[in-house]
């Protein structure tokens, strides 16, 4: 008799848990900081093999200073805008430097697996992969998009544009961000604007020519207040100066002043709002004589729910019971490739790697039990967006 196709995918998976681990481990052991290009790519050579090995082509979008961007696909896949595929999402890049593997390698301790990147979000891709070949061999007709990318952890400018447009045909979308420690998923998220602010003065000796200089650090000062008072706690807008620089000698008026600050918004709304209020504020000089440029570093958008991305959660949440927990979505400010996908439409809900916590420390774990466990959530949750024929 012939098993159900999700069946046969739930069992096959069950019966890769220590291999899960073992390519877990080998990911983990690859430095993989967003800067590090050779890493990122290396890490994208190891999943490159794991999916050949199952019988999927990987295909490369090149990168000249970031991490190529990995596209693998099984099943019956359309384009041009109609929403058929589901696409898997994940990032391949660490917040960590050159050598941190070195000093701290993947290592199993109490059920936690540590090393960096071990949850943002090296399990996650692992998962990806796992459940990519699962349906391969036994649902090779299943939609399924994974996009494997290089450079989330600062901003994902070189990646951002594949994400949108492969999202404009996503019937699904799943971020393996790891779960929260909780074990919930994420269903919103903010968004960020990350901006640097250049201001020039004038230099003067402060004793015998004071008159003819023009103080940057000065302006800088107007400038915090006025970027701070941008800020609405209430309503989840927050602006944060974080970092200040200026000056030439304790006695001369400063020539120049820098600051970078982040901004974070709950709805793409708040975001023009905000945007064109730090224009204003760039614009205005209250100390006359000096000028000021703003830079836009990096931004990433808000994952704001729709009723299509609930629908996707209870679904999700739904097969999450069928495995016996009880887990709901939640809130956080922090941010992910999944507001880009949202923004374009494509139901999206992210948190969805194994559940781990201390991201972007050196305490930075998974719970290892959770790699198998999510991967399963995920296929079940896969068949049921396949079977609602969304
Ligand atoms: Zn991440």
């Amino acid at each position: 008799m012939q098993m159900h196709n999700s069946e046969a995918v739930a069992r096959w998976l069950d019966e890769q848990q220590d291999a899960m681990v073992r390519l877990l481990s080998e990911l983990v052991d690859i430095d993989s900081g967003s800067y590090d290009k050779a890493g990122v790519d290396a890490v994208g050579a190891r999943l490159t093999r794991f999916l050949s090995e199952h019988g999927i082509d990987v295909s490369v979008t090149p990168n000249a200073d970031f991490g190529d961007i990995l596209r693998a696909d099984v099943g019956d896949i359309r384009r041009s805008g109609h929403r058929h595929n589901v696409l898997l999402l994940g990032h391949r890049d660490t917040v960590f430097p050159k050598g941190e593997v070195s000093r701290r390698p993947f290592k199993i301790e109490n059920g936690r697996a540590y090393g960096p990147g071990v949850a943002d979000m090296k399990a996650g891709l692992v998962m990806n992969a796992f459940v990519l070949a699962a349906f391969k061999k036994f649902a090779p007709e299943t939609p399924i998009v994974m996009l494997m990318t290089g450079d989330e952890e600062i901003g994902s400018n070189s990646s951002r544009e594949a994400i949108m447009e492969e999202a404009r045909s996503a019937v699904a979308v799943f971020n393996a961000e790891p779960g929260r420690a909780s074990g919930n998923i994420v269903t919103s998220r903010k968004g960020m604007l990350y901006c640097r602010l250049d201001i020039t003065g004038k230099a003067a000796h402060s004793g015998v020519n004071f008159t003819e200089g023009v103080n940057a650090i000065a302006e800088l000062g107007h400038k915090i207040v006025a970027l701070h008072d941008l800020t609405r706690v209430e309503d989840g807008v927050t602006v944060n100066v974080g970092l200040v620089s200026g000056g030439q000698s304790v006695n001369t008026t400063a020539p120049h002043a820098s600051a970078e600050f982040e901004v974070r918004f709950v709805t793409n709304e708040q975001r023009d709002a905000v945007s064109a209020a730090i224009e204003a504020v760039t614009a205005q000089a209250t100390v006359p004589g000096t000028a000021s440029t703003l830079i836009g570093k990096s931004s990433f958008l808000a994952l704001v729910p729709t009723d299509e991305s609930e629908k996707l959660a209870s679904q999700y949440l739904g097969a999450a019971e069928d495995y016996g927990l009880s887990i709901r979505g939640e809130f956080t400010g922090g941010c992910a490739d999944s507001g880009f996908t949202a923004s374009v439409g494509a139901p999206t809900i992210c948190g969805v790697g194994p559940v781990g916590g201390k991201a972007h420390t050196t305490d930075e774990y998974i719970e290892l039990p959770t790699l198998l466990q999510r991967a399963q959530i995920l296929a079940s949750t896969i068949n049921k967006v396949v079977a609602a024929g969304r």
